[in-house]
Protein backbone atom coordinates (compact mmCIF):
# COMPACT_ATOMS: atom_id res chain seq x y z
CA UNK A 1 0.00 0.00 0.00
CA UNK A 2 1.01 3.72 -0.66
CA UNK A 3 2.11 5.18 2.40
CA UNK A 4 -0.04 7.79 3.95
CA UNK A 5 3.00 10.37 3.83
CA UNK A 6 3.45 9.63 0.16
CA UNK A 7 -0.04 10.96 -0.23
CA UNK A 8 0.53 13.83 1.68
CA UNK A 9 3.79 14.84 0.24
CA UNK A 10 2.53 14.30 -3.58
CA UNK A 11 -0.40 16.63 -2.36
CA UNK A 12 1.71 18.98 -0.53
CA UNK A 13 3.77 19.26 -3.46
CA UNK A 14 0.57 19.91 -5.88
CA UNK A 15 -0.08 23.09 -3.72
CA UNK A 16 3.53 24.47 -4.89
CA UNK A 17 2.25 23.61 -8.32
CA UNK A 18 4.54 21.01 -9.11
CA UNK A 19 2.02 17.49 -10.26
CA UNK A 20 3.77 14.47 -9.70
CA UNK A 21 2.50 11.64 -12.87
CA UNK A 22 4.80 9.12 -12.07
CA UNK A 23 4.71 7.55 -7.93
CA UNK A 24 8.22 7.12 -7.49
CA UNK A 25 9.19 10.61 -8.35
CA UNK A 26 8.37 11.95 -5.20
CA UNK A 27 10.72 9.64 -3.15
CA UNK A 28 13.57 9.88 -6.21
CA UNK A 29 13.95 13.59 -5.97
CA UNK A 30 15.27 13.64 -2.45
CA UNK A 31 17.87 11.86 -3.54
CA UNK A 32 19.20 14.02 -6.47
CA UNK A 33 22.38 14.99 -7.44
CA UNK A 34 22.79 16.96 -10.23
CA UNK A 35 20.26 18.93 -11.92
CA UNK A 36 20.36 19.34 -15.64
CA UNK A 37 19.10 22.13 -17.08
CA UNK A 38 17.63 22.99 -20.54
CA UNK A 39 18.39 26.62 -21.58
CA UNK A 40 15.79 28.44 -23.47
CA UNK A 41 12.38 28.19 -21.78
CA UNK A 42 13.64 26.69 -18.68
CA UNK A 43 16.22 28.83 -17.59
CA UNK A 44 14.91 31.86 -20.04
CA UNK A 45 12.01 33.19 -20.85
CA UNK A 46 11.80 31.36 -23.85
CA UNK A 47 10.55 34.33 -25.71
CA UNK A 48 13.41 35.87 -27.18
CA UNK A 49 13.42 39.19 -29.12
CA UNK A 50 15.70 40.84 -31.84
CA UNK A 51 18.70 42.98 -30.43
CA UNK A 52 21.20 43.57 -32.83
CA UNK A 53 20.76 43.85 -36.66
CA UNK A 54 23.99 44.28 -38.28
CA UNK A 55 24.13 44.26 -42.16
CA UNK A 56 27.29 44.20 -44.43
CA UNK A 57 27.26 46.37 -47.64
CA UNK A 58 23.18 47.07 -47.14
CA UNK A 59 20.93 47.62 -44.84
CA UNK A 60 19.53 46.32 -41.59
CA UNK A 61 15.55 46.41 -43.51
CA UNK A 62 17.12 44.21 -46.43
CA UNK A 63 18.24 42.11 -43.84
CA UNK A 64 15.25 41.55 -41.63
CA UNK A 65 13.61 40.83 -45.03
CA UNK A 66 15.23 38.42 -45.58
CA UNK A 67 15.85 36.09 -42.25
CA UNK A 68 12.08 37.05 -41.95
CA UNK A 69 10.98 35.68 -45.52
CA UNK A 70 13.16 31.99 -43.99
CA UNK A 71 11.66 32.28 -40.45
CA UNK A 72 8.05 32.98 -41.39
CA UNK A 73 8.24 29.20 -41.88
CA UNK A 74 9.59 28.24 -39.43
CA UNK A 75 8.42 27.16 -35.53
CA UNK A 76 11.42 27.89 -33.27
CA UNK A 77 11.33 31.01 -31.17
CA UNK A 78 14.01 32.58 -32.37
CA UNK A 79 12.25 32.27 -35.66
CA UNK A 80 9.32 34.32 -33.64
CA UNK A 81 12.00 36.78 -32.48
CA UNK A 82 13.08 37.76 -35.78
CA UNK A 83 9.21 37.58 -37.91
CA UNK A 84 7.73 40.29 -35.01
CA UNK A 85 10.87 42.40 -35.21
CA UNK A 86 10.16 42.77 -38.90
CA UNK A 87 6.64 43.02 -38.24
CA UNK A 88 7.55 45.93 -35.76
CA UNK A 89 9.42 47.78 -38.51
CA UNK A 90 6.82 47.34 -41.05
CA UNK A 91 9.37 45.25 -42.97
CA UNK A 92 7.67 43.43 -46.37
CA UNK A 93 9.08 39.73 -45.89
CA UNK A 94 11.18 38.39 -48.87
CA UNK A 95 9.63 35.62 -51.10
CA UNK A 96 11.51 32.08 -50.34
CA UNK A 97 10.50 29.25 -51.83
CA UNK A 98 11.72 25.30 -50.94
CA UNK A 99 12.24 26.10 -47.36
CA UNK A 100 13.73 23.62 -44.69
CA UNK A 101 14.37 24.22 -40.69
CA UNK A 102 17.56 21.78 -40.10
CA UNK A 103 17.63 20.70 -36.25
CA UNK A 104 20.83 22.61 -34.30
CA UNK A 105 21.46 24.71 -37.30
CA UNK A 106 19.20 26.90 -38.49
CA UNK A 107 16.79 27.04 -41.67
CA UNK A 108 17.42 27.50 -45.82
CA UNK A 109 15.25 28.37 -48.93
CA UNK A 110 15.62 29.29 -52.27
CA UNK A 111 15.87 33.01 -53.45
CA UNK A 112 16.23 33.53 -57.29
CA UNK A 113 18.31 30.52 -57.75
CA UNK A 114 20.88 31.34 -54.74
CA UNK A 115 20.65 29.47 -51.20
CA UNK A 116 19.48 31.91 -48.10
CA UNK A 117 21.37 30.93 -45.37
CA UNK A 118 20.41 31.96 -41.68
CA UNK A 119 21.99 30.13 -38.16
CA UNK A 120 24.93 29.41 -36.57
CA UNK A 121 28.66 29.87 -37.17
CA UNK A 122 29.51 26.43 -37.45
CA UNK A 123 26.79 25.48 -40.22
CA UNK A 124 27.21 28.28 -42.21
CA UNK A 125 30.90 27.64 -41.83
CA UNK A 126 30.72 24.31 -43.09
CA UNK A 127 28.71 25.79 -46.21
CA UNK A 128 31.70 27.65 -46.91
CA UNK A 129 30.91 31.06 -45.97
CA UNK A 130 33.88 33.34 -44.46
CA UNK A 131 32.31 34.73 -41.64
CA UNK A 132 35.49 36.68 -40.10
CA UNK A 133 33.90 40.35 -41.20
CA UNK A 134 30.93 40.11 -38.82
CA UNK A 135 33.44 38.32 -35.73
CA UNK A 136 33.05 41.52 -33.81
CA UNK A 137 29.55 41.94 -34.25
CA UNK A 138 28.84 38.65 -33.14
CA UNK A 139 31.06 38.77 -30.31
CA UNK A 140 29.03 41.87 -28.93
CA UNK A 141 25.75 39.48 -29.35
CA UNK A 142 27.75 36.48 -26.81
CA UNK A 143 28.97 39.32 -24.56
CA UNK A 144 24.88 40.61 -23.66
CA UNK A 145 24.10 36.97 -23.46
CA UNK A 146 22.23 37.14 -26.97
CA UNK A 147 22.57 34.62 -29.89
CA UNK A 148 24.27 35.61 -33.17
CA UNK A 149 22.28 34.37 -36.18
CA UNK A 150 24.23 34.56 -39.15
CA UNK A 151 22.40 35.42 -42.88
CA UNK A 152 24.02 34.15 -45.80
CA UNK A 153 23.43 34.23 -49.78
CA UNK A 154 25.30 31.17 -51.31
CA UNK A 155 28.67 31.76 -49.86
CA UNK A 156 28.58 35.49 -49.50
CA UNK A 157 28.20 36.75 -45.62
CA UNK A 158 25.50 39.35 -45.80
CA UNK A 159 25.06 40.08 -41.96
CA UNK A 160 23.94 39.16 -38.44
CA UNK A 161 21.53 39.23 -36.04
CA UNK A 162 21.60 38.96 -32.34
CA UNK A 163 17.95 37.72 -30.68
CA UNK A 164 18.09 37.28 -26.90
CA UNK A 165 16.03 35.73 -24.26
CA UNK A 166 15.36 36.85 -20.50
CA UNK A 167 16.03 34.75 -18.18
CA UNK A 168 13.13 34.44 -15.88
CA UNK A 169 13.90 36.33 -12.79
CA UNK A 170 13.52 33.94 -10.36
CA UNK A 171 15.78 31.40 -12.38
CA UNK A 172 18.93 32.12 -10.31
CA UNK A 173 17.30 32.50 -6.88
CA UNK A 174 16.02 28.65 -7.44
CA UNK A 175 19.86 27.72 -8.35
CA UNK A 176 20.81 29.11 -5.35
CA UNK A 177 18.19 26.50 -3.02
CA UNK A 178 19.74 23.68 -5.47
CA UNK A 179 23.35 24.57 -4.54
CA UNK A 180 21.84 25.22 -0.65
CA UNK A 181 20.51 21.58 -0.80
CA UNK A 182 23.52 20.56 -2.01
CA UNK A 183 23.13 19.35 -6.23
CA UNK A 184 25.46 20.71 -8.65
CA UNK A 185 24.08 22.30 -11.77
CA UNK A 186 24.28 21.82 -14.95
CA UNK A 187 23.23 23.89 -18.43
CA UNK A 188 23.30 22.04 -21.86
CA UNK A 189 22.13 24.28 -25.01
CA UNK A 190 22.16 24.21 -28.74
CA UNK A 191 23.27 27.91 -28.02
CA UNK A 192 27.09 28.68 -28.92
CA UNK A 193 29.35 28.25 -25.52
CA UNK A 194 29.81 32.40 -25.48
CA UNK A 195 26.17 32.84 -24.79
CA UNK A 196 25.86 30.08 -22.57
CA UNK A 197 28.61 31.05 -20.55
CA UNK A 198 26.91 34.64 -20.06
CA UNK A 199 23.97 33.34 -18.93
CA UNK A 200 25.67 30.67 -16.74
CA UNK A 201 27.80 33.60 -14.84
CA UNK A 202 24.45 35.45 -13.96
CA UNK A 203 22.61 32.65 -12.24
CA UNK A 204 25.79 30.80 -11.23
CA UNK A 205 25.12 27.48 -12.78
CA UNK A 206 28.06 24.88 -12.03
CA UNK A 207 28.76 23.30 -15.21
CA UNK A 208 28.09 23.51 -19.35
CA UNK A 209 27.62 22.18 -22.35
CA UNK A 210 27.00 23.93 -25.54
CA UNK A 211 26.65 23.29 -29.03
CA UNK A 212 24.58 20.33 -28.09
CA UNK A 213 22.45 18.59 -30.78
CA UNK A 214 18.87 18.08 -30.35
CA UNK A 215 19.26 14.28 -30.19
CA UNK A 216 22.54 14.44 -28.21
CA UNK A 217 20.49 15.80 -24.90
CA UNK A 218 19.79 12.12 -23.87
CA UNK A 219 23.05 10.89 -24.35
CA UNK A 220 24.41 13.80 -21.41
CA UNK A 221 22.27 12.59 -19.00
CA UNK A 222 22.82 9.01 -19.48
CA UNK A 223 26.79 9.91 -19.25
CA UNK A 224 25.98 11.74 -16.17
CA UNK A 225 23.82 8.63 -14.63
CA UNK A 226 27.20 6.68 -15.41
CA UNK A 227 29.19 8.68 -13.24
CA UNK A 228 27.29 7.70 -10.83
CA UNK A 229 25.38 10.72 -10.30
CA UNK A 230 21.38 10.71 -9.63
CA UNK A 231 19.97 12.98 -12.44
CA UNK A 232 17.35 15.72 -12.74
CA UNK A 233 16.53 17.09 -16.07
CA UNK A 234 14.56 20.20 -16.70
CA UNK A 235 12.88 21.18 -20.12
CA UNK A 236 10.30 22.60 -21.90
CA UNK A 237 10.72 21.14 -25.58
CA UNK A 238 10.21 18.38 -28.12
CA UNK A 239 13.98 18.33 -28.10
CA UNK A 240 13.96 17.97 -24.52
CA UNK A 241 11.96 14.79 -24.40
CA UNK A 242 13.82 11.96 -24.81
CA UNK A 243 16.34 13.46 -22.03
CA UNK A 244 13.68 13.98 -19.24
CA UNK A 245 12.73 10.38 -19.88
CA UNK A 246 16.34 9.60 -19.19
CA UNK A 247 16.69 11.27 -16.06
CA UNK A 248 16.49 9.66 -12.61
CA UNK A 249 13.21 12.50 -11.74
CA UNK A 250 12.42 14.47 -15.58
CA UNK A 251 10.79 17.85 -14.71
CA UNK A 252 8.78 19.45 -17.23
CA UNK A 253 8.13 23.38 -17.42
CA UNK A 254 4.20 23.66 -17.08
CA UNK A 255 3.75 25.89 -20.74
CA UNK A 256 6.17 23.92 -22.58
CA UNK A 257 5.37 21.50 -24.92
CA UNK A 258 3.06 18.32 -24.38
CA UNK A 259 5.64 15.66 -25.73
CA UNK A 260 8.03 17.23 -22.85
CA UNK A 261 4.94 16.67 -19.82
CA UNK A 262 4.19 13.33 -21.15
CA UNK A 263 8.06 12.21 -21.02
CA UNK A 264 8.31 13.82 -17.58
CA UNK A 265 7.55 12.77 -13.97
CA UNK A 266 7.18 16.05 -12.37
CA UNK A 267 5.26 18.89 -14.35
CA UNK A 268 6.03 22.20 -12.76
CA UNK A 269 2.85 24.19 -13.15
CA UNK A 270 4.26 27.60 -12.26
CA UNK A 271 7.09 27.40 -15.20
CA UNK A 272 9.35 28.37 -11.88
CA UNK A 273 12.73 26.32 -11.53
CA UNK A 274 11.97 26.97 -7.19
CA UNK A 275 9.20 24.17 -8.36
CA UNK A 276 12.34 21.76 -8.27
CA UNK A 277 13.61 22.74 -5.18
CA UNK A 278 10.42 22.66 -3.72
CA UNK A 279 10.05 18.84 -4.92
CA UNK A 280 13.38 18.01 -3.33
CA UNK A 281 12.64 19.36 -0.11
CA UNK A 282 9.33 17.86 0.17
CA UNK A 283 10.59 14.22 -0.90
CA UNK A 284 13.28 14.65 1.78
CA UNK A 285 10.58 15.88 4.34
CA UNK A 286 8.38 12.77 3.37
CA UNK A 287 10.94 10.39 3.00
CA UNK A 288 11.72 11.09 6.81
CA UNK A 289 8.30 10.65 7.50
CA UNK A 290 7.77 6.70 6.49
CA UNK A 291 11.27 5.49 8.16
P1 LIG B 1 18.22 25.31 -28.02
O1 LIG B 1 16.72 25.20 -27.96
O2 LIG B 1 18.90 24.48 -26.95
O3 LIG B 1 18.74 26.71 -28.02
P2 LIG B 1 18.23 24.35 -30.84
O4 LIG B 1 18.76 23.00 -31.11
O5 LIG B 1 16.80 24.61 -31.08
O6 LIG B 1 18.74 24.66 -29.37
O7 LIG B 1 19.06 25.40 -31.71
C1 LIG B 1 20.45 25.41 -31.67
C2 LIG B 1 21.00 26.50 -32.54
O8 LIG B 1 20.65 26.22 -33.91
C3 LIG B 1 20.42 27.86 -32.25
O9 LIG B 1 21.12 28.52 -31.21
C4 LIG B 1 20.62 28.54 -33.61
O10 LIG B 1 21.94 28.97 -33.74
C5 LIG B 1 20.35 27.42 -34.59
N1 LIG B 1 18.94 27.41 -35.00
C6 LIG B 1 18.00 26.48 -34.73
N2 LIG B 1 16.82 26.81 -35.27
C7 LIG B 1 16.98 28.00 -35.89
C8 LIG B 1 16.11 28.88 -36.62
N3 LIG B 1 14.83 28.63 -36.84
N4 LIG B 1 16.67 30.02 -37.11
C9 LIG B 1 17.96 30.29 -36.92
N5 LIG B 1 18.81 29.52 -36.24
C10 LIG B 1 18.34 28.38 -35.73
MG1 LIG C 1 13.91 24.89 -24.15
Amino acid sequence: ATPMSVIVGVGKAAEYGALIRQGDALQTAGKLDLVILDKTGTITEGHPAVTHVHALGSDDSRLLALAGGLERHSEHPLAEAIVNRADDDNIALEKVTDFEALNGKGVQGQLDGQTLRLGNRRWLEGEGVDLASLDEAAESITRDAGTPLFLALDDKALGVIGVADAIKPDSEAAIRRLHDAGLRVMMVTGDVRATAEAIARKTNIDDIRAEVLPEDKADIVEEMRRKGYRVAMVGDGINDAPALAAADVGFAIGTGTDVAIESAAITLMRGSLHGVADAIEISRATVRNIH
